[in-house]
């Protein structure tokens, strides 16, 4: 997941939970609120009918209340809440609201009552399609009926379903526009998370642009945390630079001044051998000499090439891929007892610098050969815009444990084995880096025993333009 959708998810989320949060804190105060004023209203209500009830108001529930109020008075000629839950007290009076209902509290909230002297509860009165939930004060009272006294209740309640719909109205319309502010905080969001990004994007863009050499980056106009990056950058990028030029300046310099030396011993052994009596003891050492020397050109021939691997320019060419395949043949098909075969290469050309990559080729025939590879088989295709050649050999194969190692400078397979071969194990690191430089790819796939295939890609050309076009 990527910074930018992380930040705007993490800012959507905490959004989300803060209107969760806030909405929650709402609803509870709102119904807190309606619940108090409905409580206040049920007081009084019950509070003023009891003083009637004292003063004697007859039939006071069927006219002096509101048809909205649902009130009876009962009469308890028993005491057992259980009894009570069941069938109510008697019913003496009731609100025209109530119509043939009656308010029957539970077993629980008719013990309260008579403890306590009041309740509040919960009634719900039968209706056609969902009961009427009201909200019912129950208080004891006593009840005149002709000269008697006797223990009874009234109860008052109001529907609380006004109450609720204010409620469910007030969540609909508040997860309405919660929503609403949420999608667009989370657009905004990403767009602002963008816009700040953007920069370093672009420096990572820059940045993942450079190649092998590393370039300075553009500094940005604005003063801020980006430019300050950039400069970290590319100072550490000069540094590395110099460390890098540094190092190839000694490559290069000891490779050069080495050479002279190789040539001067190679010389006077040549001589010695041709032009002077030696013994046979002589003989040998000379040659051990001339072959450790060869060895050691061959070394620094390669190192020089190396240390400017990092310089070359290709001058790209359409090269005919036949062309170069025969030229290697030539040059490998005498003092070897391997042949090499030549396959599909027909009409191919390549975009590259026909030098290297003839080298890049008697690199790969070469360590196919002193793989001992009977058979060496160059092959061309073209795949879409790229060109695949190959160089396979039926050879010694690589074991799999130094496939992912065998294009490091100075990686050998077998130390002994292959610098008895004469190899300088520099091959296959010049190959990489002439790929590189013609911005194309070399992969090895191979088994031993058996054999090896080197792969290269290399962008497809068409044939060059007539002469004198
Ligand atoms: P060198 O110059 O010593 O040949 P390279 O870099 O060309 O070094 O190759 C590295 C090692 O990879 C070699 O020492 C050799 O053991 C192994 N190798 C390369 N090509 C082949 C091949 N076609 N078959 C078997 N082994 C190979």
């Amino acid at each position: 997941m990527t910074l930018r959708t992380r930040i705007t998810l993490l800012v959507t989320l905490l959004l989300a939970a803060s209107l969760l949060l806030l909405g929650g804190g709402v609803h509870g105060l709102l119904k807190e609120f309606l619940y108090r004023s409905l409580r206040e209203e049920l007081a009084q209500a019950s509070t003023q009918v009891v003083r009637l009830l004292n003063t004697g108001g007859g039939e006071l529930l069927s006219v002096g209340l509101p048809s909205t109020l649902y009130a009876e008075v009962q009469l308890f000629t028993e005491t057992d809440p259980a009894f009570l839950a069941k069938e109510g007290g008697i019913s003496v009076q009731k609100s025209p609201a109530l119509g043939s209902h009656r308010l029957v509290l539970s077993q629980k909230a008719y013990a309260t009552l008579l403890q306590k002297g009041e309740v509040w509860a919960e009634v719900a009165l039968p209706r056609e399609r969902s009961p009427l939930r009201l909200l019912v004060l129950a208080r004891k009272v006593k009840v005149r009926l002709g000269q008697a006294e006797w223990n009874g209740a009234l109860l008052v309640g109001k529907p609380v379903e006004p109450i609720e719909a204010t409620l469910n109205q007030f969540t609909r319309i508040y997860a309405a526009t919660a929503l609403l502010v949420l999608l667009l905080s989370a657009l905004f969001a990403r767009r602002l998370v963008r816009q700040a990004l953007e920069p370093l994007e672009w420096v990572a863009k820059k940045a993942g642009a450079i190649e092998a050499r590393p370039e300075e980056l553009p500094e940005p106009q604005s003063q801020d945390e980006v430019y300050a990056l950039v400069r970290a950058l590319n100072a550490m990028m000069r540094r590395m630079r110099e460390a890098f030029e540094t190092q190839t300046r000694f490559l290069a310099d000891a490779s050069h001044e080495l050479r002279t030396p190789i040539t001067a011993i190679l010389g006077h052994v040549g001589y010695l051998l041709r032009r002077t009596p030696v013994t046979e003891a002589q003989r040998e050492s000379l040659e051990v000499i001339k072959r450790e020397a060869e060895r050691m050109r061959k070394l620094v021939e390669d190192l020089l090439e190396l240390s400017k691997s990092g310089a070359w320019k290709v001058k790209p060419l359409p090269v005919h891929v036949k062309s170069l395949f025969e030229e290697v043949r030539e040059e490998f098909s005498k003092g070897h007892p391997g042949e090499i075969v030549l396959e599909g290469a027909e009409d191919l050309f390549v975009l590259g610098d026909p030098d290297r990559l003839h080298q890049v080729l008697a690199n790969l025939v070469t360590n196919s050969l002193k793989a001992k590879a009977r058979r060496v088989v160059l092959r061309g295709m073209e795949v879409g815009e790229r060109v695949i050649l190959q160089v396979q050999d039926d050879g010694e194969g690589i074991p799999k444990e130094h496939l992912p190692h065998i294009f490091e400078r100075f990686y050998r397979v077998d130390k002994a084995r292959d610098r008895e071969r004469g190899g300088s194990g520099l091959g296959l690191a010049i190959v990489k880096a002439i790929l590189e430089a013609h911005g194309g790819e070399v992969w090895v796939e191979s088994e031993e025993g058996k054999g090896t295939v080197f792969t290269l890609s290399l962008p497809a050309s068409g044939p060059p333009p007539p002469l004198g076009v």
